[in-house]
């Protein structure tokens, strides 16, 4: 694998590279000049990094690359994220790298009412951002499908460990296609882990510290 030393080796589409432009991030971090050539290859991205790494761009400038090729109305990718807290912060992150692009951008989280997330699956929100609890309550109802996953990242993997979310993801696995592109990342890797990691990755490349 390559290692990307400047945004501008990346080959992103110009409405990317103007967002990442305008947030200010002069080259890659270590993270994402690991992860991004291989996952904007389409690879499966086994990553170790800790909060602060940049490693939130590291995975939406793929998904937002991807999607920027394909037609909108249907949602193609997910991030599972632990916390609401995360969730939100992901959203954010990815509300400005899809900025200059017409790719829609939701959160899906405990704590608020569940008809505008409805709506998001309804709608074919390209990208959701969920909580794993909360993504298993609207699994309950036929609206939420997601057979057209092209796309999932683990955000964070350690965190739900610990939390307790792991029998949750395998839940929400059961509902995505087998057939995609996952992006797993933590900033430890416990046996748990690494287990989780064998289940759900195709050929990762491993990256990170
Ligand atoms: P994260 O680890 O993804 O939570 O990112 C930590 C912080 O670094 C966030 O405030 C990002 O906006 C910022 N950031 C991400 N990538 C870069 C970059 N390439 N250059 C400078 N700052 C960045």
């Amino acid at each position: 694998t390559t290692f990307a030393d400047a945004f501008s080796a990346l080959d992103l589409h110009a409405s990317l590279q103007r967002a990442v432009g305008e947030l200010g991030y002069a080259k890659p971090t270590p993270i994402q000049a690991l992860a991004l050539p291989p996952a904007l290859q389409g690879r499966d991205v086994l990553g170790a990094a800790q909060t602060g790494s940049g490693k939130t761009a590291a995975f939406l400038l793929p998904i937002l690359q991807r999607l920027q090729g394909l037609p909108r109305g249907k949602t193609r990718a997910l991030v599972l994220a632990p916390t609401r807290e995360l969730a939100a912060q992901i959203e954010e992150s990815a509300l400005a790298l899809a900025k200059f692009t017409d790719v829609r951008v939701a959160s899906v989280f405990g704590g608020v009412s569940m008809k505008p997330q409805e709506k998001a699956f309804r709608g074919g929100t390209d990208l959701i951002i969920a909580t794993p609890g909360r993504l298993l309550d609207h699994f309950q109802h036929p609206y939420a499908r997601l057979e057209a996953l092209e796309v999932l990242v683990l955000d964070e993997a350690d965190r739900m460990l610990d939390m307790g979310f792991l029998p949750d993801i395998r839940r929400v696995l059961r509902h995505l296609p087998a057939r995609r592109q996952t992006l797993f990342f933590s900033a430890t890797m416990p046996a748990p882990i690494l287990q989780l990691s064998r289940e759900l990755l195709r050929d990762p490349v491993m990256v990170g510290a």
